[in-house]
């Protein structure tokens, strides 16, 4: 037996190390104080995240299915529960269905969100009999995953040079928006450049902004200092 504090070589009957005087407990020895430190140990914490899922998962089903009987009997067709069943799929597949999963994959699920996003507006437009899925809302929803998408891949692969990441991106993003306005303007018949130029020089001076920062090295450092960047 040796002693806790000072390592000193203990006869097994003593009751405090001669050397350091440190109390010493022995649980061979009967009638011993109780030991310093607990035996019990903390509770591991309840992971209660994946019955949460699954009762989010089980009410989404629930209401899908009973509005699609509803419309199916009563009205003869899947009629306005379609929106119901690709509203509900939309939300449980961007917000609730990655959170199954211990790591994010971003890289799946954002373009996931926007193709989802894609069928409920197709489903929307040829229900109300449109004409605006393929020459507008189709484009727009389409450059916007893609936007999304590649930003998501910038700054989760790589760590370096955010500053003209972000900068490259917010330019991307301004120039967009004109093309966003030119589908607009085949689909509805509006007049060209109206708001886009607006957008697309705000984001563009953004950008530039971003992109000068990345470039000068004392302004660089200055920024990511000062934003922890
Ligand atoms: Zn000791």
């Amino acid at each position: 037996m040796y002693c806790v504090k000072c390592g000193v070589r203990l006869n097994e009957d003593v009751r405090q190390c001669p050397l350091c005087a440190t109390p010493v407990w022995n649980p061979d020895t009967p009638g011993q104080p109780e030991p310093a430190w607990s035996d019990r140990f903390p509770a591991p914490p309840k992971n209660i995240r994946y019955p949460i899922l699954a009762f989010i998962t089980i009410l989404l089903l629930a209401v899908c299915l009973s509005t699609m009987i509803f419309c199916l009997t009563q009205l003869g067709g899947v009629r306005w529960s379609g929106y119901v069943m690709l509203g509900c799929a939309l939300v449980y597949f961007s917000m609730i269905f990655p959170f199954w999963f211990e790591k994010r994959y971003p890289l799946i699920f954002v373009p996931l969100f926007f193709a989802l996003t894609c069928g409920y507006l197709l489903y929307i437009c040829l229900y109300n009999r449109g004409h605006w899925f393929l020459p507008f809302a189709f484009p727009v929803v389409m450059i916007t995953g893609a936007i999304a998408t590649i930003g998501v891949a910038l700054f989760r692969f790589g760590k370096r040079a955010r500053l003209l990441k972000a900068g490259a991106l917010l330019i991307v993003i301004g120039c967009s928006t004109m093309l966003i306005e030119f589908f607009q303007h085949i689909t509805f018949d509006t007049p060209m450049f109206t708001w886009s130029l607006y957008s697309t020089s705000a984001f563009f001076l953004m950008g530039l902004f971003l992109l000068l920062s990345g470039l000068i090295p004392p302004w660089r450092e200055y920024l990511e200092r000062t934003f922890f960047l």
